[in-house]
C-alpha cells in the first residue's frame, strides 16, 4: 500500500466518522475483536475494546457484533450499552436486553429437544460416553474426551444420521462432532443488511478477518451500489485468507489494529 493510498484511506474512514449518526459499524467477534486462541470458550475481546465500543455506540446510528456464536456469548464477553449482538449469524439477537429470535428457527426448538432425548437412547452414543451438549437451537454429540473415538464414529454417525431424518434435522459434521440443527440459513451479510434497515443508516464500515467475512463485506457494497458509502475492514493475520484482503479497502495488523482504527473513528 502506497502512502498516497494509505491517506486515501485514512480520509475516507474520517469522512464516514464524520458522518457516524447515518452510519453503521458491523464488527466481526473471533479474530477481529478477539485474538484467536487454542480453546474457543476463552477468546475475550482486548482490554479496552468493550469501553470503546460503549462509546461507540453513543455516536454511530448502529454498532453491531456479528458472530456464528450465539449472542449470548458475546453478550457475556463485550457487555457495552447500546451495542447490538447478532448471534448464529444474525438468526438471534440480542439488543437492550431484548431477544428475538428467527422464527424459522424458533418453529424448530421442539425437533431439537426431541433429537436430544432421542440420541441419549442410542446404544452407540450412550455406550461411547459421548457428550451430547444442548445448544438450544441445536444438539451436538462430542468424542473428543471418549477413549478410543475412532472406534465409535462410525455407528455414532448412523445413529445421528436416522435421528435428523426422523425430526427433519441436518448433520453438520466436524471433527469428533455432529452438530444435529435446523435447515435455516443466514450469513453475515443478511445480519449486516438488517442492520443496515432498522437503523437508517446510509454508510456502513464492517471489518472482519475470514472468509465467512465476505458476504458481510458484499452486503457493505450492495449499499454502496444504492448510493451509499462502504468501508470494509480486513483484519490481517497468519491465517488471513487471500480473497478477504482482496476485497478489503483498508487492511488492519490484527485486533490491535482494529482496536487502534476503531479509536480512531472517535478522534
Ligand atoms: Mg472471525
Amino acid at each position: 500500500m502506497t502512502q498516497r493510498d494509505e491517506a486515501m484511506r485514512t480520509e475516507h474512514a474520517a469522512r464516514l466518522a464524520a458522518q457516524a449518526q447515518t452510519a453503521a459499524v458491523c464488527l466481526d467477534f473471533d479474530g477481529t475483536l478477539a485474538p484467536i486462541v487454542d480453546d474457543p470458550n476463552e477468546a475475550r475481546p482486548l482490554p479496552r475494546t468493550v469501553e470503546l465500543l460503549g462509546h461507540l455506540t453513543a455516536r454511530f446510528a448502529a454498532v453491531a457484533l456479528l458472530s456464528g456464536r450465539p449472542a449470548d456469548y458475546l453478550v457475556e464477553h463485550a457487555p457495552a450499552p447500546g451495542l447490538r449482538y447478532l448471534g448464529l449469524y444474525g438468526l438471534q439477537e440480542i439488543r437492550d436486553g431484548h431477544r428475538w429470535v428467527d422464527p424459522r428457527l424458533e418453529a424448530a426448538r421442539s425437533a431439537v429437544m426431541a433429537a436430544q432425548q432421542d440420541l441419549r437412547e442410542c446404544a452407540a452414543v450412550r455406550d461411547s460416553g459421548a457428550y451430547l451438549e444442548d445448544k438450544q437451537y441445536a444438539v451436538a454429540i462430542h468424542t473428543r474426551r471418549v477413549a478410543d473415538p475412532a472406534r465409535w464414529t462410525a455407528a455414532i454417525t448412523e445413529e445421528a444420521r436416522q435421528v435428523a431424518d426422523r425430526h427433519g434435522l441436518e448433520v453438520l459434521l466436524g471433527k469428533l462432532v455432529w452438530e444435529l440443527r435446523p435447515a435455516v440459513r443466514s450469513d453475515k451479510g443478511d445480519a449486516v443488511r438488517r442492520v443496515i434497515a432498522e437503523s437508517n443508516a446510509r454508510s456502513v464500515i464492517v471489518a472482519g478477518d475470514d472468509l465467512g467475512d465476505l458476504p458481510a463485506f458484499a452486503a457493505a457494497l450492495e449499499l454502496k451500489g444504492r448510493g451509499g458509502d462502504a468501508l470494509r475492514v480486513a483484519v490481517d493475520s497468519a491465517e488471513a485468507p487471500p480473497p478477504l484482503l482482496d476485497q478489503a479497502d483498508v487492511i488492519v495488523d490484527g485486533p490491535p489494529g482494529l482496536l487502534e482504527f476503531l479509536r480512531r473513528l472517535l478522534a
